[in-house]
Parts: structure tokens; sequence; C-alpha cells
């Protein structure tokens, strides 16, 4: 047997990759399989993005790169920031790293201690706790309501932050909810931050693009410029621009901040790929008139799913206000017996027991840190949401 380090002892492998894989091997088995599961648009990366990449490759920039991104890309960067989220960052105040995650991993790495806690809203992205561990430091989960619309209370940062605390980390839109912080509630948020000098904020801002109607996304450093210096605004090219395997996330932050992360991406990955680092650029400089297609498609998706699994007992679907998944309650569906024989215990049960019954793979809410519910990612075709929606009904319509 391998001794493993004890920092990995404390991980989970990533949920969510568990479940798209176990549909990957159904599938592979033969089996018919919808999958819910990915977090990652359906639509092919923008042609002018790939063009971009082939005309690096073929001018040789194929060679190490500066290890935490390219100029020209660092002013894309800065370019945007200044564009859609009016912040003016320098290039010293930006980083790149290969997907947002690691640019993540490197910030909650360069600051973490062993005792430090770290302020984590729940339902959260299954990475953040796992992050936060792996670094040694403790998540601090603060559960938050459906019928609040899944949004942290003011009074409920408040009550979570100690002197320990290091960071607060925001999603919005946020994974798996879909939920946004508009601006005045940003702003209530951010005054309670301002009383607590210690905290650094984590804006991930990673499903900036894809809002809906009805809600105007915001930003932390932008709603409230004296949390600037503290906060991290976090963004990539992976779900705006269909580009997840490109592997690129960048973000805007304190120089020092963002000098320890370059300093610890230089002892792991040395650089994000440079072939993919040239199409971000083309990405953020091109023609941006793919971010509103993808998003009119993801509106209709959304409406869909909202409708047909709110037409089924037991289920209750609120609407997002951005991202791509739904995050409906099964509370109505616990201690139930599936038509295979299963019992529904829990939102683990439920998924594991849709899988096995009608092929329909979905990720279960513990996953999130909030339960009983499960998550739909509807970043696929409207037919196929509309076959997995008539199978998640006939699954529940067969429960005793
Ligand atoms: N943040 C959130 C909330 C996400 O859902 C994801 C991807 O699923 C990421 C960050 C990281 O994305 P990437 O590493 O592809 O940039």
């Amino acid at each position: 047997m391998i001794p493993l380090s004890a920092s990995l002892a404390r991980v989970r492998p990533s949920p969510t990759v568990a479940a798209s894989q176990r549909a990957r091997e159904l599938i592979a088995a033969g089996r018919d399989v919808i999958s819910l599961s990915a977090g990652e648009p359906d639509f092919d990366t923008p042609r002018h993005v790939k063009d971009a990449a082939i005309a690096a490759l073929e001018g040789g920039k194929t060679k190490y790169t500066a290890p935490d991104g390219i100029p020209e890309l660092k002013a894309a960067i800065a370019a945007k920031f200044r564009r859609e989220n009016g912040l003016d960052y320098a290039r010293e105040e930006i980083t790149v790293g290969s997907g947002g995650k690691q640019v993540i991993f490197n910030a909650l790495m360069a600051t973490l201690n062993p005792g430090d806690e770290v302020v984590i809203p729940a339902p959260y992205w299954v990475s953040y706790p796992d992050i936060v561990r792996l670094a040694g430091a403790e998540p601090v989960i603060v559960e938050t309501e459906m019928a609040a619309g899944f949004k942290l209370a003011p009074a409920a940062l408040e009550a979570a932050i100690t002197p320990r605390t290091r960071w607060v980390l925001l999603n919005s839109p946020g994974n798996p909810s879909g939920a946004g912080y508009g601006r005045a509630e940003l702003a209530a948020l951010a005054e309670v931050l301002l009383r607590h000098e210690q905290v650094l904020v984590l804006a991930d801002d990673i499903y900036e693009h894809i809002a809906y109607e009805g809600f105007t996304f915001a930003t932390p450093a932008e709603v409230a410029p004296r949390l600037r210096d503290r906060t991290l605004t976090l963004n990539g090219v992976s779900k705006a621009y269909a580009m997840t395997g490109w592997r690129i996330g960048y973000a805007g932050g304190p120089a020092e901040l963002i000098a320890a992360m370059g300093k610890l991406q230089s002892q792991s990955t040395t650089c994000p790929a440079a072939l993919s680092q040239w199409a971000a650029v083309a990405a953020l400089e091109g023609p941006q008139d793919f971010l509103a297609e993808a998003r009119a498609a993801y509106r209709r998706r959304r409406d869909l799913v909202v409708e047909r699994l709110n037409a089924i007992p037991g289920v209750a679907c609120p609407v997002p206000e951005g991202a791509f998944y739904v995050y409906p309650s099964i509370a109505g569906l616990i201690g139930r017996t599936t038509a295979g024989g299963r019992r529904i215990g829990s939102d683990q049960d439920f998924t594991d027991a849709l899988l096995e019954e009608q092929g329909v793979a979905a990720v279960f809410g513990a996953a999130f840190g909030l339960s009983p519910h499960f998550r739909v990612s509807y970043a696929t075709s409207d037919a196929v949401l509309e076959d997995a929606c008539a199978r998640i009904a006939a699954f529940v319509g067969g429960m005793r």
C-alpha cells in the first residue's frame, strides 16, 4: 500500500466529476443514459477562437510563457474588467491560471494556514470546501434557504465570521442553485465585510455572462470599492465561451496576493498552456455575439426544465437567475419507495435510483452541502431535456 499524505486524506474526490464518470461508464456499457451532471456548455468553442489557437500554433507560440499569463492576455483581461465591470486592474493585479479552479486553488493555498476559517454559503460549488481542507484550513458552512432564494443573509454572514476567518467565498450566479446577488444584496453583505478587515473576499464570477432578464450582474469590488483591496475577482473563459477544455481562468486582485499566487504557480504548472492563452485573448477581444446566443438558448432551456419539474408532484423547482443549473427540492419525496423497490431516504438515494431505474444522471444535493435537493445541468439540447424530464416524471410517478 502506498502511504498517502495527510492533506489528501482530508479531501473527497469531486462528486460531480464522479457522477459524470459513472454516466460515461454506463453509456460505454451500452446503457441508455442521459447525463445532466456535467457543468459545461454543450456548444462548440466559437470559430474565431479556434482560429486564433491555430494561428498561434502555426506561429510557433508553443513555448513556456510568463508564469501567470502573457502580457497580451493580461491586457485583454484588464480591458474586460474595465469594459464589463467598471474595475481598473493594473497588470501586476491580474493573474491567469489553468482554469478558474487553479486560480482559486492558488489563492487559498497561498493564504491559508491550519486553524484558519473560510466562510462558504451552501449550496456551494463542490470544490470550495475540499480546496480549503487541502490547504489545512476549516470550511465554515452557512446553509441558505430555498425560500430566501438560496442567498446568504447579512446577519448569517456576520454570525459566521470569527477572528480566524480569512476568506468568504461568494459565487454569483451560483453553482448549483443559479442564484444571483443583485447590487443591493452585495452592498448589504459588503457592509458586514467592511467591519471585518481580516477577511478576504472571493468573488467567483465565472457565470457572469449566463444571467437572465430581471437580474443584473454585479461584482463586490465594483459595488463596494472599499473592499477592492481585499477582493479577488475571479472569472474565466470556460463557461462564457464554451472553452472548458482549454483550461484558462483569471482574476484581478491586490498585487501582493497576485504575486504570491504567481509564485505558487511557478512551482506547480509553470504557466497556463500557451495556445490556450492565445485562444483566450481572441475570446475576450473578438466578437461577443456568442454570449447573447448562448444566453438565449440557456434561458429557453431553463424555462423548459423549471416548468416540467414543477409539474411533478413532490418536486419544487425555483427559477434561477443565472448559470445553467436548477436545484429543485425533493423534500416531498423523502420516505417514498420507487417502482424498483428502492426506499428514498436521502437525495443520494434519489439520484442513485433515478440513474438505475430511468437512466438519468444528476448530482445529489448533499454533494453541494444542502439537502434534500438534486442538481440538473440544463446545458444540453431541448430534446434531451424533454426526454430527461419525462423520465424523471415517470420515475416519481412510479413511487409509492
Ligand atoms: N467556479 C464555479 C462556481 C464553477 O462551477 C466552476 C466549474 O465548474 C469553476 C469555478 C471552475 O471552472 P474552470 O476551472 O473550468 O475555469
